[in-house]
């Protein structure tokens, strides 16, 4: 069945030994990597100390990575692609530490550097190739499925420039951008040798072949060469190291060279710009489209690049280029809308590349897409002009009329007649502007489409794709999210994972649910452990309160309740409902009214997008009323508030471990999911939260005396918006009138009045999508059961105890099983 030409050997019979993973070692490739390769010595900046240490380590993985490929190269190996326009890596070093079980010999071999392994690895930058929740689960599923030993590649895109930088400026963010690549990538390998040729604009045109066949080519076009960038990613001590393939566009030679024998030579360069532009920078836009032309580029480069790579790997093993075995072998998972142009791609490279007739090219591509759906938010649903893809695609758009046309007269068989419903249904959706429905695509040409928690999956069979629920029930699917454990809870929360190490063994690192065994200790008798919990967390708070001063200049005391909201600034998570209680209780503070405290630092974080003027414009309110409160001497230690800047990956690291409660408080139906909320569970903290997304999963999991519920239900939502009224329920609720009054008498903003008039006027509106104000009572009341929980230490330490222990569902471990069981159905590991 497959042949290899004996030019084609993947890998050629060469034994590479293992490097010795001893202290010695290290210690001497460290040192000659530092002076040897990078020319620098000791007491040089630490930055080189960083450098050296990861090429140390990367090379530590060479060997397990030749041979994971080489496993999943095997012929008839079935395996998965996970592509992404996002993955929200953050550092690399320490998590490859851990999954390498190197920590002991790397902090050793640095001793006699008078550094500590925390200080080199704090100079890794970021990779912050994602805005949020979606990019992030994207690098938490690249882990867990190299810790199951699955087979599969990751495809992304290299972005020059990721997530912004944010700073605060007189309370107001500012942008900067991220050259995260300034000092170079020690983790990558470029592999110019599997560049691909990327086409667009052009125009279509028919031919004869040879034989007289009548076939399409796509001509004409202006091509851009994809070259990949591999990142290894090492599974939980298990040998295997998988791989993270990101796309850097670049121009081809030879048009450059036509122009510039025209002798227009800077044009020549500006074409050269033009190209590499598409994996410039990341759009910073989280649940919400912008509809940029680059940003269909970046989505069609990415895809386009990823299915011929996919080919090409194939090709190689299965000389005779039988496409009948390239379903049964391959899965492509499209992380939300943004890669699914894949579905017309993977079309057009079978008939027009590989001359399969549409038929066959179809049962291929419909048996190897997956979608997931992320959210249900109509701005973030995707459509793109017409108009841009006859511009950009034009053979990409043939494709996808042939696909609607086909697919529209399987609605008019099931339902004749219905007009309304093929207007629906339509991937072209008509209008003064026509559009394509990358959603509707991507259903059509999916088997399975799974929502990302069980109430999104429900939402979106009951209302969103309602039409194709019913004419495909079978292709849908709920796969609640997860986090990595390894990352999340192991290596960012040492502390509290030797505690646990030294309770119940370790094998919950990669078995999550054993941290049920911890359920028994949270029983009174248990003491001791109930103390050294404490101190784990009390430690981990002192660390994150040097961060807050160091980075807001805020004093935050390790011994009050440390509430913590940090996500992407938008208005559906309500971090206007935090600021309101924070208003709420330094109003209580004014009036006297201090019954029941319980000291707080709230700490709030977050990114807004660049062109959100609403999210912007809470974060200035965030830090006004930080300013107040923290400056006024009668609220001394009872509250203090902090906006923490350039809230990222390895920020939340430091701030789940050391949070007492975590707040997830989006209006009901709207948050997809969450993961924040699962670190934060993992990590000890209680929540306070609507009955939204994961929240519902978890609050089952943990049990309801052991989370705050508040706040109206999706249906509750939904029934009262033809009859909200905010006004009068401000009318009704003393409370909230004191807060209203407090933000519209400027008491905030007093040099710079009118500023807080647009969120005043959102959340008065009987509009307000967000029902801000109808959760308003419900939310302070659970706070003060937050408060009076706070005040038994020995109650609120067996709830965080309880929390732990009940997050093993939220693993992602087990989130790539249910993947793998029934979407992906691949080989793990010890089966192959
Ligand atoms: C986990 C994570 C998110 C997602 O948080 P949600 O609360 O689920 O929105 C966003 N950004 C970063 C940096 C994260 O680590």
């Amino acid at each position: 069945m497959t042949t290899h030409p004996s030019n084609q050997i993947p890998f050629l019979p060469v034994e590479l030994d293992p490097l010795n993973n001893d202290a010695e070692a290290i210690g001497s490739d460290f040192q000659r990597y530092l002076s040897y390769h990078l020319g620098r010595f000791q007491g040089c900046p630490s930055v080189y100390l960083y450098n050296a240490l990861a090429y140390t380590i990367r090379d530590r993985l060479m060997v397990d990575w030749r041979n994971t490929w080489a496993e999943h190269l095997k012929p008839g190996t079935r395996r998965a692609y996970y592509m992404s326009l996002e993955f929200l890596i953050g550092r690399s070093l320490s998590n490859n530490l851990l999954n390498m079980e190197l920590n002991a010999n790397v902090k050793t071999a640095l001793y006699n550097y008078c550094t500590s392994l925390e200080e080199v690895a704090s100079e890794e930058p970021d990779a912050g190739l994602g805005n949020g929740g979606l990019g992030r689960l994207a690098a938490c599923f690249m882990d867990s499925c190299a810790s199951l030993g699955l087979p599969v590649v990751g495809y992304g895109i290299r972005y020059e420039y990721g997530m912004f930088r944010q700073r605060i400026e007189n309370g107001y963010q500012t942008e900067e951008p991220d050259h995260w690549l300034r000092d170079g990538n020690p983790w990558e390998i470029e592999r110019s040798e599997y560049s691909q040729r990327i086409k667009f604009g052009g125009r279509s045109e028919s031919y004869r072949d040879a034989e007289g066949n009548t076939r399409t080519r796509w001509v004409d076009t202006e091509d851009v060469l994809a070259i990949p960038f591999d990142m290894p990613i090492a599974g939980y001590r298990n040998k295997t190291v998988n791989t993270l393939r990101l796309w850097k566009a670049s121009a081809t030679d030879e048009f450059n060279l036509q122009e510039f024998n025209e002798g227009d030579y800077t044009e020549a360069v500006q074409a050269k710009n033009n190209a590499e532009h598409i994996s410039m920078v990341l759009y910073p836009n989280d649940s919400s489209e912008n509809g940029k032309e680059l940003r269909l580029r970046q989505q069609y480069f990415l895809a386009s690049a990823s299915l011929q790579d996919a080919i090409r790997i194939w090709e190689r093993d299965h000389i005779e280029h039988d496409y009948s075995e390239f379903a049964a072998e391959h899965v492509f998972q499209m992380n939300d809308t943004h890669p699914t142009i894949a579905v017309a791609e993977l079309m057009r490279l079978l008939i027009d590349e590989k001359h399969l007739n549409w038929e066959q090219a179809w049962e291929i591509t419909s048996q190897c897409m997956a979608y997931t759906n992320h959210t249900l938010l109509p701005e973030a649903l995707e459509r793109w002009p017409v108009h841009l893809f006859e511009k950009l695609l034009p053979r990409l758009l043939e494709i996808i009329y042939e696909i609607n046309a086909r697919f529209l007269r399987i609605v008019s068989m099931r339902w004749p007649g219905d007009t309304d419903r093929q207007r629906r249904m339509s991937i072209i959706e008509e209008g003064a502007v026509r559009q394509v429905r990358m959603a509707w695509l991507a259903i059509v040409g999916s088997f399975s489409i799974n929502g990302v928690a069980a109430l999104h999956s429900e939402l979106l069979v009951k209302d969103l794709f309602h039409d194709f629920y019913e004419l495909w029930p079978e292709k849908f699917n709920n796969k609640t999210n997860g986090v990595t454990p390894r990352r999340w809870l192991a290596n960012a929360n040492q502390g509290l994972a030797t505690l646990i190490n030294q309770t119940i063994g370790q094998t919950w690192v990669a078995q999550l649910e054993q941290l049920e065994q911890l359920k028994p200790f949270a029983e009174p008798q248990h003491s001791a452990f109930h103390q050294a919990w404490r101190e784990v967390k009390l430690a981990n708070k002192q660390r994150l309160a040097q961060l807050v001063k160091a980075e807001c200049g805020v004093d935050f005391d390790p011994h009050s309740l440390f509430d913590i909201q940090v996500k992407r600034i938008h208005e559906y998570k309500r971090q206007l409902l935090n600021i309101l209680h924070v208003i709420h209780l330094y109003a209580r503070i004014k009036q006297g009214r201090v019954d029941n405290w319980a000291n707080r630092c709230v700490l709030i974080g977050g990114k807004a997008a660049p062109g959100y003027f609403m999210a912007k414009s809470i974060i200035k309110l965030i830090n006004n009323v930080a300013d107040l409160v923290n400056n006024d001497p009668e609220v001394g230690q009872r509250l203090k508030v902090a906006f923490i800047p350039n809230y990222r990956v390895s920020s939340m690291e430091l701030i789940a471990p050391a949070a007492d409660l975590s707040e997830q408080i989006s209006t009901a139906g709207k948050e997809a999911s969450g993961t924040g909320n699962m670190k934060f569970m993992m990590n000890g903290a209680l929540t306070i939260g609507t009955y939204d997304g994961a929240n519902i999963e978890i609050l089952e999991a943990v049990g309801a005396e052991n989370f705050f519920l508040f706040g109206l239900r999706e249906q509750e939502v939904k029934d009262l918006r033809s009859h909200y009224r905010p006004w009068e329920i401000v009318d009704q609720d003393a409370d909230l009138k004191s807060v209203m009054q407090l933000l519209s008498c400027g008491h905030f903003n007093s040099v710079e009045p009118g500023i807080f008039d647009p969120i005043i006027h959102s959340l008065l509106s009987s509009n307000d999508p967000w029902m801000t104000l109808a959760d308003f009572r419900s939310y302070i009341d659970a706070q003060e059961q937050v408060a009076i929980a706070w005040q038994d230490q020995e109650r609120w330490t067996r709830m965080s105890i309880l929390n732990t222990a009940s997050s093993g569902f939220f693993s992602t471990d087990r989130t790539m099983l249910e993947y793998n069981r029934d979407i992906w159905k691949l080989k793990c590991g010890e089966e192959n």
